[in-house]
């Protein structure tokens, strides 16, 4: 059974606050992380990007941190300013739609510092940043670690390595001994766990549970194409299949617009899905595909997270994805409840590369086909042919 927020024991407002941003339900790393991270258990989390981690840990933040006083009571530490500004983001969001009023601060280096301790003046809540400017803030005695209660180290194993340590430490000594740590990072070698107990009362290990099976209900087919012919072979297949919906996935979040742009261009019934945060947007989309107003559903990986879609057949990678685990996500849109699928892959040669790991990965066939004259055919089928025209 697939626990709901309520189960996690997360209060009402923030549980509203997560449907108002089309999140209705936890990820693996969400169910298994917040429970413990509630009761202020040290955490060790193992979860990729896009996985929800952000938000396995921000909301037990949310709901530990009393926003009533004006005292720093997080930290949050990521090794890249766009991993910062996104947490951040999230964090604004969440405040927003839960109507809770917590303030944050993202803390950065490289940039005026004199701003930011005017920004730190407003006394905010949560603190995310780089380690070293946070640690440079705190001997300014610009921040109190005193009242921190949660420190998160985001990415550990980049954190946590030789290059980092030291100063991800002389942070974490800044704060009360008996604050809470959480480490989360996509892969823990030997080296990360054993710092982080060290850092540590007692660690709770969670894991984000893989699911690696391919659903055998589903079939593979993949087409070569230039980039610049992918849309015109995506166009002969739909008109070929004529499917009354399907998803057309592709890689960057940022061109679901000119994508369904192109697709409408050649008379394609599309739209474009985007993240959970344009909710209105969203909601118009999937009712739109529900329905069968919309014939195809653009989506990206991120896009995508969270939606139940039940009963699409067809799957079109117009881009190929470049983690076999996005590829398992992508093909496990369709197929569902026993029902059988068809995941067709658009790729350029270079892609095609990546279609043999999937294959060794999952142990499945990945048939490559081409289109020809309208329909499904054998590779090879158009020189024969021609072959055969040119003798004749
Ligand atoms: P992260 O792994 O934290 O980078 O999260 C990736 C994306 O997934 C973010 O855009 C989140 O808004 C979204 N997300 C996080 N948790 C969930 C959830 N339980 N259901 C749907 N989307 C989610």
């Amino acid at each position: 059974m697939t626990a709901t927020f309520m189960d996690l024991k997360l209060n009402e407002s923030l549980i509203e606050g997560l449907k108002k941003q089309g999140i209705e339900l936890p990820t693996n790393i969400q169910a298994n992380a917040i429970p413990p991270a509630l009761e202020n258990k040290d955490i060790i989390g193992q979860s990729q990007t896009g996985s929800g981690k952000t938000l396995a840990y921000l909301l037990p933040i949310f709901q530990k941190v009393d926003s009533s006083k004006r005292e720093m009571q997080a930290i949050i530490l990521a090794p890249t300013h766009e991993l910062v500004m996104q947490i951040d983001k999230q964090i604004k969001t969440l405040a927003e739609n839960a109507e809770i009023p917590m303030k944050s601060i993202s803390i950065i280096g490289n940039v005026n510092i004199e701003r930011q301790i005017e920004k730190l003046r407003e006394k905010p809540h949560i603190i995310v940043g780089s380690a070293g400017r946070i640690l440079e803030l705190i001997k300014k005695r610009k921040i109190n670690a005193q009242t921190v209660k949660t420190i998160v180290i985001d990415e550990g194993d980049r954190l946590l390595d030789i290059n980092n340590i030291g100063i991800v430490k002389d942070v974490i000594k800044t704060t009360q001994r008996d604050r809470q740590l959480m480490v989360f990072s996509a892969t823990i070698n030997d080296r990360a766990m054993s710092i982080s107990k060290e850092l540590m009362k007692e660690a709770v290990v969670v894991k984000a549970e893989e699911q690696e099976q391919l659903n055998p209900n589903v079939e593979h087919l993949y087409f070569v194409a230039e980039q610049r012919d992918k849309i015109e072979v995506l166009r002969k297949l739909i008109a070929s299949m004529e499917p009354e919906r399907a998803i057309v996935f592709i890689n960057r979040s940022e061109e679901i617009d000119t994508t369904t742009s192109k697709l409408k261009f050649h008379k394609l019934n599309a739209m474009g899905i985007y993240g959970a945060a344009e909710k209105q947007d969203r909601k118009k989309a999937l009712e739109g595909f529900r329905s069968g107003k919309v014939q195809l559903l653009v989506a990206s990986d991120l896009a995508a997270r969270g939606l139940d879609i039940q009963d699409v057949y067809y799957i079109f990678n117009l881009d190929l994805p470049e983690e076999p685990k996005e590829y398992l996500h992508r093909a496990g849109r369709t197929g569902r409840m026993g029902k059988q699928g068809l995941v067709l892959s658009i790729v350029t040669e270079k892609e095609a590369e990546l279609i043999k790991k999937y294959q060794n990965v999952f142990k499945i066939n990945i048939s490559q086909k081409e289109i020809y004259m309208g329909a499904i055919a054998e590779p090879g089928t158009k020189q024969e042919k021609k072959a055969i025209k040119n003798k004749n």
